[in-house]
């Protein structure tokens, strides 16, 4: 919801300002149409890289501190409607699953949303559970008829 592009820009300048956390890499901006409940507005998708030196579960909570000062507000209706969701796609090799966090991200390979903007900056890497590589969940995904996204911008 909003100015997406904006929110963007300030989140991407929220990370690269938070101690321990630097800017690597950024991907295009991608418009999707919505998941979840319909009559929603089309989403926007990006994937940045970071260079982070602290615990997972801290990362988790810069980020949702971070789209709570971008006005997210938490409800129970899942995948509906929001400001900004900064989900954490992966962490290195790290695989784990805890209440609060599940790595990498567990819906990745099936979102062409994830994996496009994944590939734009790192097509090589690669997935420590599936073993396949960006470029490659994203070709067996578009396999199963699912179709690449179209409208692409930089921010
Ligand atoms: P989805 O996970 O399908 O993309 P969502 O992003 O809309 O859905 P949220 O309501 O933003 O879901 O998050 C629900 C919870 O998911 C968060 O409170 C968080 O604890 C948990 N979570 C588990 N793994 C991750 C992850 N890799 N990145 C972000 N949140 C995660
Ligand atoms: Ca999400
Ligand atoms: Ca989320």
């Amino acid at each position: 919801m909003g100015d997406v592009l904006t929110t963007f820009l300030s989140a991407r300048k929220c990370l690269g300002s938070t101690q321990g956390l630097r800017i690597l890499d950024s991907s295009c901006a991608y418009r999707s149409p919505p998941m979840g409940p319909p009559g929603q507005p089309n989403y926007l998708n990006a994937v940045v890289l970071l260079g982070a030196d602290m615990e997972t579960e801290i990362l988790l909570q810069h980020l949702q501190d971070i789209e709570k000062q971008h006005g997210r507000i938490r409800t129970e209706e899942h995948w509906g409607p929001r400001t900004l969701d900064l989900d954490l796609i992966a962490y290195n090799d790290t695989v784990m699953q805890t209440k609060h966090l599940t790595l990498p991200h567990p819906h990745m390979h099936e979102r062409m949303f994830v994996l496009q903007p994944l590939c734009d900056i790192r097509p090589n890497w690669r997935h420590p559970v599936l073993k396949q590589t960006a470029r490659e969940l994203l070709e067996s995904l578009a396999a199963t008829g699912v179709p690449h996204l179209e409208e692409r911008r930089t921010w």
